[in-house]
């Protein structure tokens, strides 16, 4: 992508918002739904009067006031300081623009399965286990739907997705087609239907299971390969983690993922247990032994790295260009924290990821920084912690957007820019709650006080998801119904087996 579409001066404009709404050649339109072609992008819409988040600005600054945007079908045409002439207008006045949130860790059909359960200290294992086993393809894709709307109304527009199984990545790729949503997909190997006894067995049982792994990523590689040519979802090999493979499955992975071109997603260091497992079995910490075996050739996205070895992982990581996405609902809301204060010490590229129990991106953006700087405090009363920084609202920003489309090598997300994909998040900032009744000066910080409620714009691909606060992407009421039905048959298959008491 080249040079912004607009000279960016450097004067005290660029650091306040304009405290007089600006002159316009139109009125400015809100509530309306923009006017679409037959492909459902929007045929000519400009997004006017934002503080926009334009990573690379010359200047250097990364947010800037009063911008307008000009979206024609999939693609960012004109940004401009000035109200841009034509088009319909879109007042964004007291809203962030931000390029489409990257989540670069997701396993969308689990989230509302196991959200409201949990959070007591119970496994999320088994309600996990029962949508694998006893939804049928319909109930299944509506679990997805509810799931991947959530995503999409908080501003979630691409997913890097590890399904929990082959069956539910067949899911999430019909349903991201459906409703529009960009994706990069596989089913986890082990799937979640044989994942347990693998990943918690001894050495003899990891052994034995080698023949239906490789069986598995023989039909995932199969499946991925059907999705090439399709601009939105492509498919991707998603290891479930370096305790559940062999050296043979390993190899057979890298593989297909050199094939692919699209790269590997995985737990990574997820835990002390795994990270000693691995040692123990091959002499190499988790991320040596998968970047030796060639998992780190293309696109790498970690997750978790709870347990790593940061004498020796980070700078892999850095060398590669990998990504640590950094979980903070990973067990539901609550629970431990996660290493973005080290992982930024060190180096390393993070992004914020979904994981499973919360589908709110702005609220898992916001959880990432402030538990971050919980652990940051904890860490600097520890006498020989590891090197640690506190993250900022910008860290976790950059990490969703500029920093994981580069590990995609896509250069034409993530950014807001001329030429760039049309996937685009307005945040109101100045409303109750969230602002001070004005457009703020440094508004990425009053993300730290938004929700996905906060959320008014989502476009992606130039297809608009959420319009003026309301998720229009398909029939809201429909997929939360039916979402609604499938959670309950979970509860009724639950309660049956005494779980809620045990
Ligand atoms: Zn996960």
């Amino acid at each position: 992508m080249s040079g912004l579409g607009l000279a960016i001066g450097t004067g005290d404009s660029l650091l306040r918002p304009a405290d007089h709404a600006h002159p316009r050649t139109a009125p400015a339109r809100r509530g309306a739904h923009l006017g679409t072609a037959s492909d459902g992008r929007v045929v000519d819409a400009v997004f006017q009067g934002a503080s926009a988040w334009l990573a690379n600005a010359e200047d250097g600054h990364e947010v800037v006031h009063d911008i307008s945007v000009r979206i024609e079908g999939a693609r960012i045409v004109e940004i401009s300081r000035a109200p841009i002439v034509g088009g319909e207008m879109i007042d964004l006045s007291g809203h962030l623009l931000l390029p489409g949130l990257i989540s670069g860790h997701t396993h969308v059909a689990g989230g509302s399965s196991t959200r409201g359960l949990i959070e007591g200290g119970r496994s999320y294992a088994r309600p996990l286990a029962i949508v694998e086993e006893s939804l049928d393809d319909d109930e299944l894709d509506a679990l997805t739907a509810f799931n991947l709307a959530e995503l999409l109304r908080s501003g979630c527009t691409a997913q890097v997705e590890m399904s929990l199984s082959l069956r539910q990545a067949r899911s999430y790729a019909r349903v991201a087609q459906r409703l529009g949503a960009r994706g990069w997909v596989g089913g986890m190997v082990p799937g979640i239907g044989r994942l347990f006894p693998v990943w918690f067995g001894t050495d003899a049982d990891l052994a034995a299971s080698e023949a239906d792994t490789l069986e598995e990523i023989r039909q995932n590689l199969e499946f991925a390969r059907s999705l090439r040519g399709d601009g939105l979802v492509q498919g991707m090999m998603t290891p479930h983690a370096a305790d559940t493979q062999t050296p043979a499955t390993l190899a057979a992975i890298a593989d297909a993922a050199r094939e692919l071109g699209t790269g590997i997603h995985t737990h990574l260091s997820q835990g002390a247990r795994e990270t000693e497992t691995v040692l123990r079995r091959h002499g190499r910490t988790p991320t040596q032994w998968l970047h030796e075996a060639g998992l780190m050739d293309g696109p790498f996205f970690g997750a978790h790295f709870t347990a790593p070895d940061w004498t020796v992982d980070p700078a892999i990581l850095q060398q590669i260009g990998g990504i640590y996405a950094t979980c903070p609902s990973a067990g539901g809301a609550g629970g431990d924290t996660q290493p973005f204060p080290e992982a930024l010490a060190a180096g390393i590229a993070v992004n914020v990821g979904i994981d499973t129990h919360s589908n709110d991106m702005i609220e898992n953006v916001k959880l990432a920084v402030l538990l971050g700087q919980a652990r940051a405090a904890l860490l600097s009363r520890i006498p020989d912690a590891p090197p640690h920084r506190a993250p900022t609202a910008t860290d976790a920003v950059r990490g969703c957007t500029i920093t994981a489309a580069d590990a995609l090598r896509r250069a034409d997300l993530g950014r807001i820019e001329v030429g760039a994909a049309a996937d685009l998040v307005a945040v109101n900032v100045s409303g109750m709650l969230v602002g001070s009744g004005a457009p703020p000066p440094e508004p990425l910080n009053n993300l730290l006080y938004a929700s996905g409620r906060s959320v008014s714009w989502v476009l992606v691909d130039g297809r608009v998801q959420v319009a003026d606060g309301s998720f229009v992407g398909a029939d809201a009421e429909a997929i939360v119904a039916a979402g609604g039905d499938a959670a309950r048959k979970i509860w009724t298959l639950l309660e049956a087996e005494g779980w809620f008491e045990a």
